[in-house]
């Protein structure tokens, strides 16, 4: 109807005034990134350690900025034929030894003779990466995390991650994928709205199922491509 077509115009013009808004701390940021920096290395005192709090905080608005500038206005998507077998190699190569500092064990389980996927590969990497990096941090105590790729019936390839972490307890599970919502301390609450946003650009589908101590699973599922 007319009035939902205003309504989606509002919000894309909300939304490109977000992502100019994002842009415009950027620059300012590296600034006092830059000078945070020198003024640390030039003090010899014991104020270094609040030059290092300075450079954490300023990671920290880089982070949300970049997260929320993506989510705002995400880049168009490049499809191409692509193996998911292949970029799950690569996270878990990108990830391998981020994961055994925190005593976590990465395995893998690919099915041979997967057929390929059409999608743009830095994205979906990007959705695995976020998606490998949240289960590490539901494991600090160690644990593993398990990489699946399975061809499924009907023309589809679902990546699976499952980690044997803390798992995400009913009442957090039902609000997932509410932007800022985060249960750590440095956590920004949008990671898991990025994958959606692009598994759904992806024609594809994402789903959670998740309990106390049981640990929690994230399934992707993308249409497969024919050759
Ligand atoms: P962030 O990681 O910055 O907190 P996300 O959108 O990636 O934001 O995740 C939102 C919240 O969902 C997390 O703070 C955490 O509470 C919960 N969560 C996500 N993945 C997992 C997981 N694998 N195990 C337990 N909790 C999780
Ligand atoms: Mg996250």
């Amino acid at each position: 109807s007319e009035e939902m077509l205003v309504r989606s115009e509002k919000l894309s013009l909300i939304g490109q005034m977000a992502a100019g808004v994002a842009h415009e701390i950027r620059n300012p940021l590296t600034a006092l990134k830059g000078f945070t920096q020198l003024l640390k290395s030039r003090n010899r005192t014991d104020d270094k350690h609040y030059f290092d709090i300075m450079m954490n905080e300023l990671d920290r608005i880089s982070l949300i900025v970049d997260e929320f500038m993506s989510l705002a206005k995400p880049q168009p998507a490049e499809f191409k034929q692509s193996r998911a077998e292949h970029i799950v190699s690569g996270v878990y190569s990108l990830l391998e030894s981020q994961a055994i500092m925190a005593g976590v064990e990465i395995r893998l389980e690919l099915e041979s003779g997967l057929p390929a996927i059409l999608c743009d590969e830095n994205q979906i990497k990007q959705v695995i990466v976020n998606l490998v990096k949240n289960a590490i941090e539901a494991m600090p105590h160690g644990g593993s995390v398990t990489l699946s790729v399975k061809n499924m019936e009907g023309n589809r390839v679902l990546i699976a991650v499952q980690d044997t972490g803390t798992g995400i307890p009913p009442e957090l599970l039902s609000k997932i994928g509410e932007p800022f919502l985060t249960t750590k301390e440095k956590g920004t609450g949008l990671g898991l709205m990025i994958c959606n946003r692009i598994v759904e650009a992806h024609h594809g589908g994402m789903r959670i199922t998740s309990g106390e101590k049981e640990g929690t699973r994230v399934e992707i599922v993308l249409p497969s491509h024919k050759i």
